[in-house]
């Protein structure tokens, strides 16, 4: 991973554990990494708790001068008013929310979320302060027809569109195909795309931000295999999903670079 980046390890944990879970997982993950005499100065951990959970691990963080920092898992396109259902990018910052991802493959697949749709949660999270979690990849479907890059690139394109150079983003390459389901993409098929990607966002913010933005690789990400993937000089971290809610695999990704080789 390149030199200046600090890598960041991305826990998303999706519609999982409720907020006294949600606690305990927190504390047992600090300790973990505690008793494994683990360098926090060396790698920025995000946890993505469900909304109902975020109050309770934001408290948690705040007393115990816990090292992660907090992110929601969704932000509504809209400032407040009358959209049922929806969290607004304010109530996120007001909870210390620093970072969101936009874009996950679930919800353009369950919920219709468009490119434009992105877009404008983007704008919403630079808005309020937040940082946007940018997920592009493409299906297997795309994979066939189109090769690896064509459809993560066009999508953060789209993503972008209106964004101003030097606004601080994150983009997760995560292949559908490779979401839960066991099937990581390679390293070097992983590096390929996040190289295209990073040239992406240099082209459209800047080449300084291409150098400073983070891109993650995300698609059955585990203990095993992260740091064949954080060896490669475009992917900085990693966006976990299943292996975000287990404390000793996660505790273990997060401590990559202790692994064997690296
Ligand atoms: C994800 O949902 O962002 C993800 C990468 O999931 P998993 O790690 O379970 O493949």
């Amino acid at each position: 991973m390149g030199m200046t980046r600090t890598p960041l390890i991305a826990g998303n944990w999706k519609m999982n554990l409720d907020h006294l879970q949600a606690v305990a997982l927190v504390q047992k993950l600090h300790w973990s990494l505690k008793d494994a005499q683990h360098d926090f100065e060396s790698v920025d951990v995000t946890v993505f708790p469900p909304f109902t959970d975020l109050r309770s691990v934001q408290t948690l963080i705040d007393a115990d001068k816990i090292p992660f920092a907090l992110g929601a898992q969704d932000i509504s396109t809209h400032e407040q008013g009358a959209y049922t259902g929806e969290i607004a990018g304010e109530f996120l910052a007001k909870l210390d929310c620093r970072q969101v991802i936009i874009g996950h493959s679930e919800r353009r697949e369950y919920h219709g979320e468009t490119d434009e749709v992105v877009a404008a949660k983007v704008a919403a999270a630079l808005k309020n302060g937040i940082v946007p979690v940018i997920c592009v990849g493409e299906t297997s479907e795309d994979l066939e027809k189109h090769g690896a890059s064509a459809v993560p690139v066009a999508q953060l394109e789209k993503a972008l569109e209106g964004v101003a150079a030097g606004a601080e983003i994150v983009v997760a390459y995560e292949p559908v195909w490779a979401i839960g389901s066991g099937q990581a993409a390679t390293p070097e098929q992983a590096q390929e795309v996040c190289e295209k990607l990073r040239e992406v966002v240099a082209a459209k913010l800047g080449d300084d931000a291409g150098q400073s933005t983070r891109v993650l690789y995300g698609g059955s990400v585990k203990s095993g295999n992260i740091a064949s993937f954080m060896r490669e000089p475009d992917i900085d971290g990693a966006l976990v999903g299943g292996g975000s809610i287990k404390v000793d695999e996660f505790s273990s990704i997060i401590r990559f670079q202790k692994h064997v080789g690296v």
